[in-house]
């Protein structure tokens, strides 16, 4: 059997987007900047798929710019913010400790340009606090960014509330929802954002594709210097197909969100229930405020990275933490944030399903993560020590 529960890495495109954005490579490749009337035909696409995400998102048209993607949407929200911050005498930021890095590493780098980021604390159930965001707001804050649903552990953060205490302050409020959108519902004025960033690959729509939300009246700086497109705020011929294809999934993926959650959401409990039962097991973030497909779970006594090799070997398609940070040996810093320690945070697994997972699949996901965690351990000096008692367990049994 093969069973693909990445998705939180990427998604195989819809049926629907694929059609949508051939469609658009026959039919319009013009360039919308072009006078003639196949630019205009171009551009006319371009624009209905703007007008058709903004509906989609609560937004309006001028309101949304397209981008590379959800890191390209990240950098310019966080570094525009900061500049019209700056352009008032105010270098402050607030963020969290457990954002992606296209949201960390950009606060990093406006660090050495000498801003100032406060990095609130995770609650150990994976969520953030309002009351929190609230006290650490200063007269000299520019910016809060704080991410819609985590990647690794799938939490949803209170955003509403959080963009509140934003606006009550006077402070823009920035969200990363490359995990939310088209998985959950979201309303960018109910929820009060003023910048939002999605990708179109995570929600079944093309790579190399998002969009940047930006509310009427806040200024954006461009980070690609060039030609007036996106209305100077994105240099570059726009990618109509891409575009257009991600309109479609976007569309596909809201106008389904009930029936898909219904769907999910069953799997989702199945496995973490299943997985439970193995000995030392734990699930990371709430077990309720969650997006429907992520699934996070750390193994005491064993290396993540041993386990998918070993689940990729039986058909398995999963994940350690974030596609960004495999590779390297660190541990996680979204776990580590939540405070499990790093030899814990080692032995994790992400497991994340969508609609076009079944049931039969989690059943042989069941089978093969207890196999597989039985095996390692019998291997595993750690667990010997855990077992033994020379080493203390972290979580209850
Ligand atoms: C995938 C992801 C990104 C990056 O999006 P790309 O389109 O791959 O650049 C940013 N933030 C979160 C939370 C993500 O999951």
């Amino acid at each position: 059997m093969f069973v693909y529960a990445d998705h939180a890495a990427t998604t195989q495109m819809s049926e629907t987007a694929i059609a949508a954005m051939t469609e658009a490579m026959r039919t319009v490749w013009g360039n919308p900047s072009s006078l003639h009337t196949v630019g205009q035909e171009a551009k006319v696409a371009l624009e209905n798929a703007r007008e058709e995400i903004a509906t989609l998102l609560g937004a309006t048209a001028k309101e949304i710019t397209f981008t590379s993607g959800g890191s390209e949407a990240d950098n310019q929200a966080i570094v525009s913010a900061a500049k019209l911050g700056a352009a008032k005498g105010k270098k402050h930021i607030v963020s969290t400790k457990f954002e992606h890095h296209a949201v960390l590493h950009t606060l990093n780098k406006l660090e050495k340009e000498g801003y100032e980021v406060t990095y609130l604390d995770v609650h150990e159930n994976g969520l953030i606090s309002p009351d929190e965001v609230k006290a650490a707001i200063r007269p000299d804050t520019a910016l809060v960014t704080v991410m819609f649903a985590n990647n690794e552990i799938g939490t949803l953060q209170p955003i509403r509330e959080i963009g509140a205490v934003c606006r009550a302050a006077g402070v823009l409020f920035h969200t990363d929802a490359v995990q939310a959108v088209g998985h959950i519902a979201i309303d960018v004025v109910k929820d009060n954002i003023d910048l939002l960033s999605l990708s179109a690959h995570k929600f079944r729509g093309p790579k190399g594709v998002g969009v940047l939300y930006a509310r009427r009246g806040i200024r954006l700086f461009n980070l690609i210097e060039g030609g007036a497109q996106e209305r100077g705020k994105r240099a570059g011929t726009e990618n109509i197909p891409a575009i257009v294809g991600m309109a479609a999934a976007l569309k596909e993926a809201v106008e389904n969100l009930e029936v898909n959650t219904a769907k999910i959401t069953p799997l989702r409990e199945k496995l973490i229930t299943g997985l439970r039962k193995i000995p030392y097991s734990h699930l990371n973030g709430d077990r309720n405020h969650r997006v429907p497909g992520i699934v996070n779970f750390c193994f005491e006594g064993i290396e993540g990275e041993s386990l998918l090799l070993l689940l990729d070997m039986k058909g398995i398609a999963c994940s350690s933490g974030s596609a960004c940070t495999s590779g390297s040996l660190d541990p996680s810093h979204v776990l580590l944030s939540l405070g499990i320690p790093h030899e814990v945070a080692h032995g994790s697994l992400r497991l994340s399903i969508d609609e076009t997972n079944t049931e039969e699949q989690i059943d042989y996901i069941l089978e093969a993560v207890p196999e597989v965690v039985a095996y390692l351990r019998k291997m595993s000096p750690v667990w010997e020590d855990l077992e033994s008692g020379k080493r203390k367990h972290f979580f209850a049994e």
